[in-house]
């Protein structure tokens, strides 16, 4: 399964990104959590980029890429499945990770679209905020990470519905309800995927479906 991540800061690509990857027993490529560690860690790509964490703006692209290239490479080795959580950030990311998956054979087979309010991230964020001590989590930071995902981040997931591989599901409801109606979307696309060629499928909007997995109960 390769499957990539789209969704605002806060919708929950962290958490969902880890019951992706258990579930099917795939790398969970976070590229946030790959350039905190490097800052954590104050190497040189540390030093480079935490500006950039710190103030809520886009690391540069060839960065993120190069980063992501490699892991992929280990992602291949094990197997070619990943969930990638945090890239394409923007349109030239998108278009440029489509052609190192391409090289390497391990195009995505869904692009997962996370839906939320910017009241409801903003919500989560802040209290996350006050459990965790992540340097982009205060209010005017959160915001300017809003306001970049709808301006360059958003636009992609057009790009994706052309491409026939988007899964859109609703983010706000409890992180149980949202896990179970991923894994069951992607469970079924299985059998599809290893016999529909990608330019014949269509893209899939789960997020009118919430009675279905128990948004009433
Ligand atoms: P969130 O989605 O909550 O903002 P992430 O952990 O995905 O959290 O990203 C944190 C920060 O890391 C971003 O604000 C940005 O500075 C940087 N970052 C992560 N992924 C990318 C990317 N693909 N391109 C550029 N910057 C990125």
């Amino acid at each position: 399964m390769k499957v990539l991540m789209v969704a605002p800061p806060g919708a929950g690509k962290g958490t969902q990104g880890a019951v992706i990857a258990a579930h099917f027993d795939i790398p969970h490529i976070a590229t946030g959590d790959l350039l905190r560690e490097h800052v954590a860690g104050r190497t040189e790509l540390g030093r480079a980029v935490r500006h950039h964490l710190d103030r809520g703006e886009l690391v540069p692209d060839e960065i993120v890429l190069d980063m992501v290239h490699e892991a992929f490479l280990a992602a291949k080795e094990r197997g070619g499945g990943y969930v990638l959580d945090g890239m394409p950030r923007n349109i030239t990311q998108a278009r440029a990770l489509y052609r190192i998956a391409q090289t390497l054979g391990m195009t995505a087979d869904v692009a997962l679209h996370l839906k939320a309010d910017d009241d409801e991230l903003i919500r989560r964020l802040l209290a996350r905020a006050a459990l965790e001590h992540r340097a982009d989590d205060t209010e005017p930071v959160i915001r300017r990470r809003l306001a970049l995902y709808h301006e360059v981040t958003h636009p992609i997931v057009a790009w994706y519905a052309e491409r026939g591989i988007l899964v859109s599901v609703d983010a706000m409801r409890p992180v149980e309800r949202v896990a179970r109606q991923i894994l069951t979307a992607l469970e079924a696309m299985r059998p599809l995927l290893d016999h529909v060629p990608q330019h014949a499928r269509r893209p899939i909007d789960l997020t009118g479906l919430g009675a279905a997995f128990g948004t009433n109960d």
